[in-house]
């Protein structure tokens, strides 16, 4: 249940009710709420006078449902990217699986400053399988990406794989993803919950509709509501492909949850042949962002080398998006 209270009602009156209830306390907007379980379906004791709307929710879907909020949230990005409300934007996020060295970042953000990018993605701290592969290069990678930014004006977008991590993605970059084998991490979504930067959470490839959205309720809870969800590809029976990209799934988001919606078809397909196809059908789904990995030589990527794609190839699919996105009321950015 949340129980909105009115803009009038102070921090500390909110956290005095909330604690009456048991409930946590969240400002959402210019107003505090009080979240409890789903399973409470009503509150004893008189708060009428506080409240303004109160939403018995069936799940504990709750700040993410659009029971509660009907609007798409709006985040903004930085550089001029806001993603979600009825702006109508799919905001393009470009750039290599990892960063590797100055020259790679360097060749990206000409790229992304010849299309007119204004997101650019590369990870430093990175959730291999093996230990024996490149693990990223931390600190430095992220100062890398920082020199970009701070050159070109780019907004960046870069993972965590510990909660150890988030400070320094906080002070070096934009916005944080929390990957897909992170996001049942507590310690990570609970930092995030409380970090002043738009997160960004995959979809982790076991992972159900619901246990995803509640992942991004322990963001929200935690006070940050600049939240976007990611959905990625998920393992089934195939084995053609790296993953199965779940786009029933994204239209279940697009219409029960009130976050912004990313599509990664890189991961999802595994091999570049199968990107440009894939990208259209995704922003066919008039979803809010698209996140596709780039690589100036893939074939020596240090990580998903078979699914990056080069600079013309990238190039070439930028350019067939916009009339797809035009078709279903949206504008690439
Ligand atoms: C990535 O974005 O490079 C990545 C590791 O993605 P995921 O967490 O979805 O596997
Ligand atoms: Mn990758």
């Amino acid at each position: 249940m949340i129980i909105a209270l009115k803009s009038t009602v102070s921090e500390e009156k909110a956290n005095d009710l909330g604690q009456q209830i048991k409930a946590i306390v969240v400002k959402d907007g210019n107003a505090f709420c009080l979240v409890t379980s789903s399973k409470v379906k009503e509150i004893s004791g008189d708060f009428s006078s506080y409240i303004e709307r109160t939403t018995v929710l069936d799940s504990d879907i709750q700040l993410a449902s659009r029971d509660y909020k009907a609007e798409t949230r709006t985040v903004d990005l930085g550089n001029g990217r806001i993603i979600g409300g009825n702006t109508g934007n799919t905001v393009m996020i470009a750039g290599p699986c990892s960063v590797e060295d100055v020259a790679q970042i360097d060749q990206t953000a000409v790229l992304l400053n010849e299309l007119n990018i204004g997101v650019m993605r590369g990870g430093c701290y990175k959730p291999r399988t093996s230990p024996y592969s490149f693990q990223g290069m931390g600190i430095e990678g992220l100062k890398l990406l920082a020199d970009a930014r701070t050159a070109h004006g780019f907004s960046i977008i870069t993972e965590v794989k510990d909660a150890t991590h988030v400070a320094d993605v906080i002070k070096y970059t934009d916005i944080i993803q929390i990957g897909a084998k992170a996001m049942y991490d507590h310690g990570i979504l609970r930092a995030c919950g409380a970090a002043r930067k738009p997160v960004m959470i995959k979809r982790g490839f076991g992972t159900t509709l619901q246990e995803f959205v509640q992942a991004a309720e322990f963001v929200l809870s935690g006070g940050n509501t600049d939240v976007i969800l990611c959905e990625r590809g998920i393992r089934t029976f195939e084995t053609k492909t790296r993953f199965t990209l779940d786009l029933c799934g994204v239209a279940f988001l697009k219409q029960y949850t009130n976050l912004p919606v990313i599509l990664d078809p890189s991961h999802a397909m595994g091999y570049r042949y199968g990107i440009a196809d894939l990208t259209r059908a995704c922003t066919a789904m008039g979803v809010d962002g698209l996140i596709i990995e780039v690589h100036p030589v893939p074939e020596v990527a240090k990580s998903d080398a078979a699914q990056q794609l080069n600079h013309e190839e990238f190039r070439e699919l930028y350019g067939s998006l916009g009339a797809v996105a035009n078709s279903v009321g949206r504008t690439i950015i």
